[in-house]
């Protein structure tokens, strides 16, 4: 097993934990619902992307429940 030769002092480990911070979200108000999106992405609430519904929501699509089996 590989063992580090010398000790990490706690000033150079903290050193390299100091670029480890994440950063946070940056959302978006959804145009057409108001709903906090992620940019670029299609709305997770509505489903519209640029004032488009380019997904449909699952309560908004009938399924025929014959048809499922
Ligand atoms: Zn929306």
């Amino acid at each position: 097993m590989a063992v580090p030769q010398n000790k990490i002092s706690k000033s150079r480990r903290n050193n390299r934990r100091a670029h480890d911070a994440l950063t946070a979200a940056n959302p978006n108000e959804c145009s057409n619902c108001g709903e906090l999106k992620r940019p670029h992405h299609v709305c997770a609430a509505c489903g519209h992307y640029d004032d488009k519904e380019v997904v449909a929501l699952v309560d908004e699509v009938e399924l025929d429940e014959d048809d499922a089996a």
